[in-house]
């Protein structure tokens, strides 16, 4: 039995990946330890695992919208926040563990496993980056004054020189954090369809979406008796508050013969819609991998984890990326044959409708979302991740081991 220590940052798409290897981890006797934001608290207890909650003040969406103004609610000054309450609850935890699986958001946890003296494998919940995918470092470019900001404020500096005094921890650069590596690096996507998959050398470990049951409040279940069409419809739980873009789908898809799921997520209130047509079912969140099974157009803003599962199922894909990492997956689906894009400024009903017949009139998206589908089921999910994770702890037990001798 050895003891993991997971450490994650951000939202639902940074935890939901690893929610099955945790489970399987515990399965196989390893006992786990879970710091989150303390959000996820009951999603994490669920797994079996001990959970430690931090305070979340990282607001991404601020982040990547821009809006850095004011003056108390300075969205760097949060993220700077949540990085400082992770690496204090992480140094006062009286245990020692066997070793630690940290988000690749949380881009100390390669350091933090250098101080700790135990193996760090990082968890990419996005394409992996490096010199030749370019997607990630485009939007560090993109995003360049805002990191400059960070890079340049007081606060910053002197989080990074507290990092080094009192705990020993270098920051990385945040341009080659992007990278972020560790001694193996689960990413939950398929060589395949990994931008340039065949780049990464072997610490990069493909292993597929990691679909496993979660266990989620949601009374809702899509009963499809009449062999109608279905079209799943989410933004995604981060970028998903215009109320435009849903009207724009109930115009869209109102006279058509189509079933419809609609996923508004949590910050909507979904009476406050004018109509809602007899063919829509909307709710505020769906269990998101029961619906795919059965849709054939999957309408999503191309965030990793929405994008591999509804792929997971064969389903053809409309992708109207939001921020971050979207477009690279979106144009990825794109290049691939199993799906297209729309432009979010570009989004009309016409074209919402337009692009869903396009869809369901030609086979080929069909045949090329199965391809995808069948490397990412091939991959071996949850269970290679945990393979892999604890081939490599046993490795380093018998290498320390060797060692000490
Ligand atoms: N999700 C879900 N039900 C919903 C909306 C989202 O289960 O109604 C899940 C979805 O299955 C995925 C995650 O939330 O695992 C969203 O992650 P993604 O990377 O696609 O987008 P993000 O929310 O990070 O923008």
């Amino acid at each position: 039995m050895k003891k993991a220590l997971f450490v994650n940052m951000c939202g639902q798409g940074h935890v939901n990946p690893t929610i099955g290897l945790v489970k399987e981890l515990i399965v196989r006797g390893d006992q786990v330890t879970y710091i989150a934001g303390e959000e996820f608290r009951n999603k994490i207890e669920k797994t079996g695992a001990k959970f430690i909650g931090y305070k979340n003040s990282f607001d991404v969406q601020n982040l990547f919208n821009g809006n850095l103004n004011s003056e108390n609610n300075d969205p760097l000054l949060k993220v700077i926040g949540t990085f400082k309450n992770i690496v204090e609850t992480l140094f006062n935890l009286n245990e020692t563990f066997d070793y630690i699986v940290y988000d690749s958001a949380f881009m100390l946890g390669n350091e933090v496993g250098r101080v700790f003296k135990i193996p760090a494998i990082c968890s990419i919940t996005t394409f992996a980056a490096n010199k030749r995918t370019n997607c990630l470092s485009e939007q560090i470019k993109k995003f360049g004054p805002n990191i400059q900001k960070l890079l340049n404020s007081f606060e910053y500096m002197n989080f990074v020189k507290n990092l080094k005094q009192e705990y020993g921890i270098t920051c990385p650069s945040i341009v080659t954090a992007v990278s972020a590596k560790g001694m193996i690096n689960i990413v939950y996507t398929s060589k395949y369809f990994q931008l340039c998959g065949e780049s990464f050398d072997e610490s990069y470990k493909f292993v597929g979406p990691s679909i496993a049951a979660r266990k989620e409040d949601v009374s809702f279940t899509l009963e499809n008796n009449e062999k109608k069409k279905v079209i799943y419809i989410s933004l995604g739980t981060i970028f998903n508050g215009s109320i435009e873009f849903y009207e724009n789908c109930f115009k869209a898809f109102d006279n058509m013969d189509v079933k419809i799921v609609m996923s508004v997520g949590k910050n909507i209130d979904i009476k406050a819609f004018k109509s809602i047509p007899s063919n829509f079912i909307v709710r505020n969140y769906v269990s998101q991998l029961k619906i795919l099974k059965h849709a054939d157009v999957f309408i999503t803003h191309g965030g990793m984890n929405s994008t591999n599962e509804g792929l997971y199922y064969d389903v053809p894909l409309i992708l109207i990326p939001q921020f971050v990492d979207q477009p690279a997956v979106a144009n990825r689906v794109a290049e691939l044959g199993a799906g297209i894009v729309i432009e979010k400024d570009k989004v009309t009903q016409e074209i919402l409708k337009q692009s869903v017949i396009n869809i369901l009139s030609n086979n080929d998206f069909k045949i090329n979302s199965k391809k995808i589908g069948k490397s990412l089921r091939e991959a071996g999910g949850y269970k290679k991740a945990v393979d892999e994770i604890l081939n490599l702890t046993s490795l380093y037990e018998e290498v320390a081991y060797d060692n000490e001798k």
